[in-house]
């Protein structure tokens, strides 16, 4: 398996590429520019196969249904999947075109999933979004707008909840062994790193 990034998009949010060794791709949250999706899909010869979700705000899930239309089937947690359907997704209040969609799948706290090929955990980590979600696939943890660099996700949007997210956070530190973490938006870093200098969770 191999890993693609694209950071796109004016909010610069992460895209992420898992890529089978069959050439079939998994897309963490597609973000807003389908052009730039497509490109990386030809430049690297994969077919993308499947979107999972973070979360479903516009800057995450823009062009999930452009994906969608071209045969990628599209994951979301239940409570996210809603978003997708309504102006939740805040697409509207950022002044950006949501293209609606019903997404193909949904999934629960705590589910393996297999997606193309490839082993996935979801965990239902509320705070960002009621719905949000971070993946967990060999070492790596995708962590959407929960977890960032030394920082964490706003939970000032609709359906956002500070007590949630320390909750979550905390979940997420509590893991066994260490993750490398890839954020929606800015660096890369690892959970240990987080464990050490992420100061949000002493704030409660
Ligand atoms: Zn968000």
């Amino acid at each position: 398996m191999k890993l693609y990034h694209l950071s796109s998009g004016p909010l610069r949010v992460n895209t992420y590429f898992l890529v089978n060794e069959d050439g079939r791709a998994v897309v963490i949250d597609g973000g807003e520019n389908y052009k730039k999706v497509k490109q990386v899909e030809s430049e690297y010869g994969f077919k993308i196969c499947a979107v999972l979700l973070t979360h479903a705000h516009f800057d995450h899930a823009g062009n999930a249904k452009k994906l969608q239309d071209d045969g990628a089937k599209v994951y979301v947690s239940e409570l996210d999947a809603k978003k997708l359907l309504n102006d939740d997704n805040l697409g509207k209040d950022f002044g950006r075109k949501f293209e609606y969609l019903i997404a193909d799948y949904t999934f629960t706290d705590g589910q393996e999933l297999e997606v193309c090929g490839i082993k996935i955990k979801a965990l239902i980590t509320p705070g960002h979004t009621d719905g949000s979600a971070c993946f967990i696939v060999d070492n790596m943890l995708f962590t959407g707008d929960t977890l960032f660099l030394e920082s964490v996700g706003r939970t000032d949007f609709k359906t956002g909840n500070r007590e949630e997210l320390i909750k979550s956070v905390k979940r997420l530190f509590d893991l066994d062994g260490d993750y490398v973490v890839y954020p929606g938006h800015q660096e890369f870093t690892t959970l240990s790193h987080e464990r050490k200098n992420n100061g949000f969770v002493d704030y409660d």
